[in-house]
Protein backbone atom coordinates (compact mmCIF):
# COMPACT_ATOMS: atom_id res chain seq x y z
CA UNK A 1 0.00 0.00 0.00
CA UNK A 2 1.07 3.38 -1.35
CA UNK A 3 2.11 5.98 1.79
CA UNK A 4 2.35 9.50 2.25
CA UNK A 5 5.16 11.14 4.61
CA UNK A 6 3.67 14.39 5.63
CA UNK A 7 6.59 15.32 7.77
CA UNK A 8 10.52 15.26 6.06
CA UNK A 9 13.09 17.66 6.50
CA UNK A 10 14.99 17.95 3.20
CA UNK A 11 18.52 18.78 4.95
CA UNK A 12 20.04 16.99 2.63
CA UNK A 13 23.65 17.50 1.10
CA UNK A 14 22.96 19.44 -2.02
CA UNK A 15 21.52 22.01 0.45
CA UNK A 16 23.27 22.35 2.89
CA UNK A 17 26.75 23.97 2.81
CA UNK A 18 29.00 24.59 5.86
CA UNK A 19 27.01 28.02 6.96
CA UNK A 20 23.93 25.74 7.14
CA UNK A 21 25.16 22.67 8.53
CA UNK A 22 26.47 25.07 11.71
CA UNK A 23 22.77 26.68 11.66
CA UNK A 24 21.72 22.78 11.87
CA UNK A 25 23.39 21.99 14.56
CA UNK A 26 22.90 25.12 16.64
CA UNK A 27 19.36 26.07 15.94
CA UNK A 28 18.18 22.72 15.27
CA UNK A 29 19.98 20.99 17.65
CA UNK A 30 20.53 18.27 14.46
CA UNK A 31 24.17 16.79 14.34
CA UNK A 32 24.08 14.30 12.29
CA UNK A 33 25.55 15.11 8.57
CA UNK A 34 23.75 15.57 5.88
CA UNK A 35 22.74 12.11 3.57
CA UNK A 36 22.31 12.98 -0.54
CA UNK A 37 18.96 13.48 -1.74
CA UNK A 38 19.54 9.72 -2.94
CA UNK A 39 19.35 8.36 0.39
CA UNK A 40 16.31 10.24 1.13
CA UNK A 41 14.82 9.02 -2.37
CA UNK A 42 15.66 5.18 -1.28
CA UNK A 43 14.15 5.19 2.20
CA UNK A 44 11.06 6.51 0.20
CA UNK A 45 10.98 3.51 -2.12
CA UNK A 46 11.90 0.97 0.62
CA UNK A 47 8.43 2.18 2.59
CA UNK A 48 6.44 2.37 -0.68
CA UNK A 49 6.36 6.04 0.40
CA UNK A 50 4.29 7.57 -3.15
CA UNK A 51 4.59 11.48 -1.90
CA UNK A 52 6.75 13.12 0.77
CA UNK A 53 6.12 16.69 1.76
CA UNK A 54 9.35 18.72 2.52
CA UNK A 55 9.03 21.54 5.19
CA UNK A 56 11.17 24.23 4.83
CA UNK A 57 11.85 26.56 7.78
CA UNK A 58 12.79 30.18 7.99
CA UNK A 59 14.70 30.80 10.79
CA UNK A 60 16.17 34.27 9.16
CA UNK A 61 14.71 36.41 12.08
CA UNK A 62 16.24 34.47 15.03
CA UNK A 63 19.34 33.10 13.12
CA UNK A 64 19.65 34.36 9.46
CA UNK A 65 19.15 31.38 8.31
CA UNK A 66 16.42 29.03 6.47
CA UNK A 67 16.39 24.92 6.58
CA UNK A 68 16.21 24.94 3.84
CA UNK A 69 14.68 27.98 2.66
CA UNK A 70 11.93 27.96 0.06
CA UNK A 71 13.49 28.04 -3.06
CA UNK A 72 15.72 25.38 -2.07
CA UNK A 73 12.12 23.38 -1.29
CA UNK A 74 11.01 24.08 -4.69
CA UNK A 75 14.09 23.56 -6.33
CA UNK A 76 14.04 19.89 -4.99
CA UNK A 77 10.41 19.53 -5.98
CA UNK A 78 11.13 20.79 -9.31
CA UNK A 79 13.35 17.94 -9.74
CA UNK A 80 10.63 15.09 -8.62
CA UNK A 81 7.62 16.76 -9.19
CA UNK A 82 5.65 13.51 -8.91
CA UNK A 83 7.18 12.30 -5.23
CA UNK A 84 7.09 15.24 -3.37
CA UNK A 85 4.79 18.19 -2.71
CA UNK A 86 6.80 21.15 -0.91
CA UNK A 87 5.98 23.46 2.08
CA UNK A 88 7.30 26.77 2.50
CA UNK A 89 8.25 28.45 5.52
CA UNK A 90 7.79 32.50 6.42
CA UNK A 91 8.75 34.38 9.63
CA UNK A 92 5.69 36.26 10.43
CA UNK A 93 7.80 39.51 11.47
CA UNK A 94 9.68 39.30 8.46
CA UNK A 95 9.89 42.83 7.06
CA UNK A 96 6.96 43.63 4.38
CA UNK A 97 3.41 42.77 3.12
CA UNK A 98 2.61 39.27 4.56
CA UNK A 99 0.45 38.58 1.37
CA UNK A 100 2.91 39.83 -1.02
CA UNK A 101 5.92 37.33 0.46
CA UNK A 102 3.27 34.54 0.58
CA UNK A 103 2.75 35.43 -2.88
CA UNK A 104 6.54 35.79 -3.80
CA UNK A 105 7.64 32.98 -1.72
CA UNK A 106 5.24 30.64 -1.73
CA UNK A 107 2.62 30.57 -4.40
CA UNK A 108 4.79 31.67 -7.26
CA UNK A 109 7.35 28.50 -6.49
CA UNK A 110 4.77 26.12 -6.23
CA UNK A 111 4.56 25.43 -2.69
CA UNK A 112 1.32 23.75 -1.07
CA UNK A 113 1.46 24.79 1.88
CA UNK A 114 3.53 26.55 4.92
CA UNK A 115 5.34 25.26 8.14
CA UNK A 116 5.59 26.69 11.57
CA UNK A 117 7.63 26.20 14.43
CA UNK A 118 7.18 29.06 16.82
CA UNK A 119 9.45 28.26 19.07
CA UNK A 120 12.46 27.99 17.27
CA UNK A 121 11.30 30.64 15.12
CA UNK A 122 10.98 32.16 18.17
CA UNK A 123 7.79 33.82 17.41
CA UNK A 124 4.27 34.82 19.54
CA UNK A 125 1.49 32.46 17.54
CA UNK A 126 -0.93 34.37 18.64
CA UNK A 127 0.54 37.46 18.31
CA UNK A 128 -1.01 39.75 15.42
CA UNK A 129 1.23 39.67 13.14
CA UNK A 130 0.87 35.72 13.34
CA UNK A 131 -2.66 35.84 13.27
CA UNK A 132 -2.77 37.98 9.77
CA UNK A 133 -0.90 35.11 8.51
CA UNK A 134 -2.85 32.51 9.43
CA UNK A 135 -5.62 34.85 7.73
CA UNK A 136 -3.78 34.77 4.63
CA UNK A 137 -3.20 30.85 4.33
CA UNK A 138 -6.84 30.38 4.80
CA UNK A 139 -7.32 33.26 1.79
CA UNK A 140 -5.50 31.17 -0.30
CA UNK A 141 -6.45 27.81 0.51
CA UNK A 142 -2.97 26.75 1.96
CA UNK A 143 -3.00 23.82 4.99
CA UNK A 144 -0.48 24.78 7.59
CA UNK A 145 1.52 21.98 9.61
CA UNK A 146 3.12 23.47 13.18
CA UNK A 147 5.47 22.00 15.39
CA UNK A 148 3.69 21.21 18.90
CA UNK A 149 5.16 18.90 21.41
CA UNK A 150 8.55 18.84 23.82
CA UNK A 151 11.42 21.48 21.96
CA UNK A 152 14.69 19.84 23.56
CA UNK A 153 15.91 23.04 23.05
CA UNK A 154 17.06 25.45 26.15
CA UNK A 155 16.97 28.74 24.35
CA UNK A 156 13.75 28.12 22.72
CA UNK A 157 10.02 28.43 24.85
CA UNK A 158 8.13 25.86 25.80
CA UNK A 159 5.11 27.92 25.97
CA UNK A 160 5.04 28.60 22.34
CA UNK A 161 4.56 24.78 22.00
CA UNK A 162 1.85 24.03 23.39
CA UNK A 163 -1.38 22.25 21.41
CA UNK A 164 -4.04 24.16 22.76
CA UNK A 165 -2.61 27.62 21.27
CA UNK A 166 -4.26 26.33 18.19
CA UNK A 167 -7.72 25.36 19.30
CA UNK A 168 -7.94 29.37 19.26
CA UNK A 169 -6.72 29.64 16.09
CA UNK A 170 -8.71 26.58 14.67
CA UNK A 171 -11.71 28.30 15.94
CA UNK A 172 -10.95 31.58 14.55
CA UNK A 173 -9.65 30.43 10.67
CA UNK A 174 -12.20 27.63 10.52
CA UNK A 175 -11.40 27.07 6.93
CA UNK A 176 -7.34 27.01 7.62
CA UNK A 177 -6.03 23.26 7.59
CA UNK A 178 -3.81 22.95 10.34
CA UNK A 179 -1.65 19.52 11.27
CA UNK A 180 -0.08 19.63 14.91
CA UNK A 181 2.65 17.80 14.36
CA UNK A 182 4.59 14.83 17.12
CA UNK A 183 0.66 14.52 18.42
CA UNK A 184 1.46 17.29 20.87
CA UNK A 185 3.44 15.19 23.11
CA UNK A 186 3.66 15.39 25.86
CA UNK A 187 0.40 17.06 25.66
CA UNK A 188 -1.30 14.68 23.60
CA UNK A 189 -4.62 14.76 24.81
CA UNK A 190 -4.84 18.36 24.69
CA UNK A 191 -3.66 18.20 21.26
CA UNK A 192 -6.38 15.42 20.45
CA UNK A 193 -9.15 17.33 22.17
CA UNK A 194 -8.20 20.45 20.05
CA UNK A 195 -8.42 18.40 16.58
CA UNK A 196 -11.65 16.60 17.66
CA UNK A 197 -13.51 19.81 18.19
CA UNK A 198 -12.23 21.37 15.25
CA UNK A 199 -13.16 20.04 12.00
CA UNK A 200 -9.95 21.54 10.42
CA UNK A 201 -7.56 20.25 12.76
CA UNK A 202 -5.05 16.93 12.24
CA UNK A 203 -2.48 15.18 13.89
CA UNK A 204 0.56 13.78 12.64
CA UNK A 205 2.89 10.85 14.70
CA UNK A 206 6.33 12.00 13.46
CA UNK A 207 8.60 11.19 16.35
CA UNK A 208 9.98 13.79 18.67
CA UNK A 209 11.87 12.10 21.62
CA UNK A 210 13.97 9.31 21.80
CA UNK A 211 12.69 6.03 22.02
CA UNK A 212 13.10 3.83 18.54
CA UNK A 213 9.89 4.37 16.34
CA UNK A 214 8.85 0.63 17.23
CA UNK A 215 8.79 2.20 21.17
CA UNK A 216 7.53 5.32 20.28
CA UNK A 217 4.39 4.57 18.11
CA UNK A 218 3.39 1.50 20.44
CA UNK A 219 3.42 4.08 23.24
CA UNK A 220 1.55 6.84 21.77
CA UNK A 221 -0.83 4.64 19.85
CA UNK A 222 -1.97 1.85 22.13
CA UNK A 223 -0.47 2.76 25.80
CA UNK A 224 -1.23 6.39 25.84
CA UNK A 225 -4.39 6.40 23.47
CA UNK A 226 -5.87 3.44 23.27
CA UNK A 227 -6.00 1.57 20.32
CA UNK A 228 -9.61 1.68 20.46
CA UNK A 229 -9.84 5.44 20.80
CA UNK A 230 -7.60 5.69 18.04
CA UNK A 231 -9.75 3.30 16.04
CA UNK A 232 -12.90 4.84 16.95
CA UNK A 233 -12.41 8.66 16.81
CA UNK A 234 -8.91 9.23 15.45
CA UNK A 235 -9.60 7.31 12.00
CA UNK A 236 -9.87 10.36 10.87
CA UNK A 237 -7.57 13.16 11.62
CA UNK A 238 -4.18 11.32 11.99
CA UNK A 239 -1.62 11.83 9.30
CA UNK A 240 1.42 9.60 8.92
CA UNK A 241 4.98 11.79 9.24
CA UNK A 242 8.64 10.44 9.62
CA UNK A 243 10.74 13.51 10.80
CA UNK A 244 12.79 12.71 8.19
CA UNK A 245 16.44 12.47 8.77
CA UNK A 246 16.13 12.31 12.65
CA UNK A 247 14.19 8.78 11.56
CA UNK A 248 14.52 6.56 8.95
CA UNK A 249 11.43 6.58 6.52
CA UNK A 250 11.59 2.45 6.65
CA UNK A 251 11.58 2.02 10.31
CA UNK A 252 8.77 4.32 10.81
CA UNK A 253 5.92 3.20 8.70
CA UNK A 254 7.12 -0.64 9.67
CA UNK A 255 6.50 0.46 13.14
CA UNK A 256 3.46 1.57 12.55
CA UNK A 257 2.15 -1.49 10.76
CA UNK A 258 3.61 -3.21 13.90
CA UNK A 259 0.95 -1.56 16.33
CA UNK A 260 -1.91 -3.88 14.63
CA UNK A 261 -4.46 -1.31 13.98
CA UNK A 262 -7.11 -2.66 11.61
CA UNK A 263 -6.59 -2.34 8.02
CA UNK A 264 -8.50 0.39 7.34
CA UNK A 265 -7.34 2.31 9.65
CA UNK A 266 -3.75 1.91 8.59
CA UNK A 267 -4.76 2.97 5.31
CA UNK A 268 -6.26 6.09 6.30
CA UNK A 269 -3.16 7.24 8.69
CA UNK A 270 -0.56 6.11 6.42
CA UNK A 271 -2.02 7.92 3.16
CA UNK A 272 -5.49 8.73 2.76
CA UNK A 273 -6.41 11.57 5.06
CA UNK A 274 -2.76 13.38 4.06
CA UNK A 275 -4.35 13.31 0.81
CA UNK A 276 -7.18 14.74 1.96
CA UNK A 277 -5.55 17.50 3.36
CA UNK A 278 -3.66 18.23 0.04
CA UNK A 279 -6.83 18.24 -1.67
CA UNK A 280 -5.11 15.55 -3.85
CA UNK A 281 -7.78 12.55 -2.80
CA UNK A 282 -9.13 10.60 -5.47
ZN1 LIG B 1 10.15 17.91 12.30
Amino acid sequence: MPVVDFHIHPLVSEVIDEDKYKCQREVFGLRTSPQPLETLLSQMQEASVERGVLLALDCSVKANCSLPSNEEVASIVKKYPSKFVGFGSLHPYREGSLRELLEEEVINLGLRGLKLNPSIQDFDPLSQRALQLYGELERLNLPLIVHTGLSWFPSTSLEYCKPLIWDNVARRFPNLKIVLSHLGWPWVWDAIAVALRNDNVFLDISNTFTGSPNEHLRYLLTELVPKRFVERFLNEKIIFGSDYPRIEIPKMVRALRGVGLKEEIEEAILRLNALKILGDEE
